[in-house]
């Protein structure tokens, strides 16, 4: 299938903003022309009347073989990349924690090895900061030329050891002002939590839908306000990761008029879901952090999503057991943190956004595929249909309704968080360098096959 031309014909694509009938020609694993094609000759030749042909989904926040919270990520590179293609995303970025005692380089290759022999799309990695001794701030620059060019800190999770104070962001920002990197936040504000999880669990009060009360969107607003201190003095590049607070939404707007070179996302569950299904038996199964939402809140990240201030919508994905979920059944701050969202976000979001009447169909481009390539530095290698481009391409079946549960996904967990979820809009082919790699309900990539994307920053 990878030999010769493939044309798509017939389809509804959107390229460039524009959402109009192109044919797409791929050879050689790149998208060779659109437009009408109906007379070039192709090895292959996709019938896509009735369909849409939209840009592979790009999830810039999961978590494979993650260790976290006494336990580690069902998701390994071949399970998270394989429910990751079925779902239609064709480019993820990973997170791969500083490893104690040793280079920062050292995690980057662990995670090309992790990724060999397993991955079946494309993957990059963000290296996590947790340690930043002098020797590790050095390497920052390396890890920019090695194509990692975006690093994570968390500002909670001390605990974890995973706590940066803010003379550490300040080197770690001057650093990346640097050397052309960008730094991406957990934003939750640690002492506020060290202060509230102890009183709650004291009164008794460690239901799963605690989890929620214990950490409100407040937090998060201090993490944000905080980080924007370092900022204003370092100037460097900021994006707020899984951002759950309309209030928080409103400060990054406030900072970029300022001129902060500030973006955030929010992730898929905080729009399909609020807190109050964490009241249910089985609630510790959407215990995440930043916590589940009020519905008030969920709409102002809704007209976020559609108006700008978010950029992109991830997964978050972090998949762990119903085994080690059930460690917090009876105190909500055992259980690991994380929901698995890789596979049901692309069509989630364009069921509940596109189909649901919230964002335009160019919207739904941007925010999974177009933005995350744009704002990561994989454009225009990744995140359009334009001739250039690698052929990571969709074809969506607009009109088809279904319920998405358990068994109609193809995660690593043993349970789903996405049960009894009604969609419109199914995912028919899926192709990563114009190869097909899942066709209807078969996945026909090869474990492996799966490359490093090197990533730079326009400056
Ligand atoms: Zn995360």
């Amino acid at each position: 299938m990878n030999e010769g031309k493939i044309l798509i014909r017939d389809g509804t694509a959107v390229i460039d903003q524009n959402v109009s009938e192109f044919d797409i020609l791929i050879e050689n694993e790149k998208i060779k022309a659109v437009g009408n094609l109906k007379e070039t000759d192709a090895d292959d030749v996709i019938d896509a009347s009735g369909m849409l042909v939209l840009p592979g989904g790009i999830d810039t926040h999961v978590h494979f073989d993650d260790e976290f919270m006494n336990t580690v990520s069902v998701h390994d590179y071949y399970k998270g990349t394989l429910a990751a293609a079925y779902g239609g995303t064709t480019s993820v970025i990973d997170f791969s924690n500083q490893i104690p005692g040793k280079p920062l380089i050292d995690t980057l290759l662990n995670k090309k090895n992790d990724a060999a022999g397993k991955a079946v799309i494309d993957y990059s990695v963000h290296p996590v900061i947790s340690d930043p001794s002098d020797d590790i701030l050095d390497e920052i620059q390396v890890l920019v030329e090695e194509g990692a060019p975006t690093f994570k800190c968390y500002l909670t999770y001390r605990k974890e050891g995973l706590l940066i104070e803010n003379d550490e962001l300040i080197k770690i920002t001057e650093k990346l002002k640097k050397a052309g990197g960008m730094l991406m936040v957990h934003a939750e504000d640690n002492d506020s939590l060290e202060l509230i999880i102890p009183e709650l669990l004291d009164a008794g009060k460690t239901s799963a839908f605690y989890h929620a009360v214990s950490r409100p969107s407040t937090v998060e607003d201090m993490a944000i306000e905080n980080v924007l201190q370092v900022i204003r003095k370092t100037k460097a590049r900021l994006f707020v990761v899984h951002l759950a607070s309309g209030n928080g939404m409103k400060i990054l707007a406030a900072a970029r008029a300022e001129g902060l070179d500030v973006l955030a996302e929010t992730c898929i569950h905080y729009l399909v879901f609020t807190e109050d299904i964490l009241k249910r038996d089985d609630g510790i199964k959407w215990i995440c952090s930043p916590a589940l939402r009020s519905k008030t809140i969920q709409d102002e990240l809704w007209r976020g999503v559609n108006d700008g201030r978010i950029s992109m919508v991830t997964s978050d994905d972090a998949a762990f057991s119903w085994d080690a979920k059930l460690m917090g059944k009876d105190s909500f701050d055992r259980c690991p943190n994380g929901i698995a969202g890789i596979e049901p976000r692309f069509v989630i979001l364009y069921s509940e956004g596109v189909a649901g009447g919230r964002i335009t169909l160019p919207k739904f481009v941007d925010l999974i595929s177009t933005n995350p390539a744009k704002i990561f530095g994989m454009y225009p290698q990744k995140g359009t249909l334009l001739p250039g481009a690698d052929a990571d391409i969709v074809i969506l079946d607009p009109g088809e309704e279904w319920i998405m549960g358990y068994d109609t996904l193809h995660m690593g967990t043993d349970y789903s968080a996405y049960e009894n979820i009604e969609i419109t809009g199914k995912i028919r082919k899926v192709f990563s360098r114009g190869e097909l790699i899942i066709d209807g309900d078969r996945c026909l990539a090869e474990k492996g096959r799966g490359r490093f994307i090197f990533r730079k920053l326009d400056q």
